[in-house]
């Protein structure tokens, strides 16, 4: 009897200290989760602040000169004619156009579905791009050649973003960062012919593409490290304070030109390849 008395009070000071314990365990991780949710809310919001498009409208630039110039070369070599080759180049600036520039609140279109940070496991290009290939196949399938030659334009929209290092790489100060991002658009918008990029979109080797959503994920994780090469190459100084030491104006300007040419060869290159795949990969699937 001694001995089931020892184990009946055991038993129920295990029930006691379990009864106990569960409701602190699930408020701790109840308020850890709920700082996460914060923290991640905050960075979100941080970005969104400093988003190029909210006055500069250099995103819309990148995407006026860039996207098309990337889209027309690459559409050209892989032989689309017109008038589809027009469609294509035309839509592939449109998801700047179209995403609604503050919903959902928790994390905009505008934002997240035009980056990747494959680090920070942050954005939705991937799904993005991949949602818009499906819907260009679908349509060609069901002989709507116009309609499916503008969903590969915006799918192909969301796959090139990444291959700006500034949409694939969020880390750092997100200021620094946009005025660094508005300095790069701005830089290769400008120089497209003198750099030759449209030759070299034109003529990049092609890269094969099983799946639109990891060929994204690639192309932001090869695209990410060139981030801290652009950050080396570009400076950021204020040109006036006002009276209390406060900068009212920022500009950011090239330390080393050299360096901002190299990484914009290699990375229209590249992502001009992954775009000669999303094409591919929609030509064998339709
Ligand atoms: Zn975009």
């Amino acid at each position: 009897m001694a001995g089931w008395k020892r184990f009946v009070s055991l038993l129920v000071l295990v029930l006691v200290m379990v009864g106990n314990a569960l409701p602190v365990m699930a408020a701790e991780i109840d308020s850890q989760e709920f700082k996460q949710q914060k923290l991640k809310f905050m960075f979100v919001k941080l970005l969104w602040e400093n988003w190029p498009h909210k006055d500069s409208g250099y995103e819309i630039k990148w995407g006026g000169s860039t996207h098309k110039t990337i889209a027309g070369e690459v559409g050209r070599a892989m032989g689309i004619g017109d008038p589809y080759l027009t469609t294509f180049r035309e839509y592939s600036v449109k998801p700047d156009e179209e995403d609604s520039m503050w919903w959902p609140p928790w994390c905009p279109d505008r934002l997240c579905k035009h980056v990747y940070d494959p680090e920070l496991h942050f954005g939705s290009a991937p799904q993005a791009c991949s949602e818009k290939a499906w819907d260009a196949i679908s349509n060609y399938r069901q002989g709507k050649l116009r309609e499916a030659y503008q969903e590969l334009g915006r799918a192909a929209h969301y796959l090139m973003d990444v291959g700006n290092p500034y949409h694939s790489n969020l880390e750092g100060d997100p200021h620094t960062n946009k005025l660094k991002h508005d300095f790069y658009e701005k830089y290769v918008e400008g120089n497209i012919q003198k750099l030759g990029l449209d030759t070299i979109a034109y003529s990049a080797p092609k890269i094969t593409i099983t799946n639109p959503y990891t060929a994204v994920e690639e192309l932001a994780s090869f695209s990410r490290m060139y981030k801290y090469s652009l950050d080396s190459a570009i400076g950021v100084r204020c040109n006036f304070y006002d009276p209390t030491g406060v900068c009212l104006e920022w500009e950011a300007y090239a330390v080393d030109e050299a360096l901002i040419k190299m990484v914009a060869k290699t990375m229209i290159q590249k992502t001009a390849g992954y775009t000669k795949g999303l094409i591919e990969y929609f030509e064998r699937n339709n």
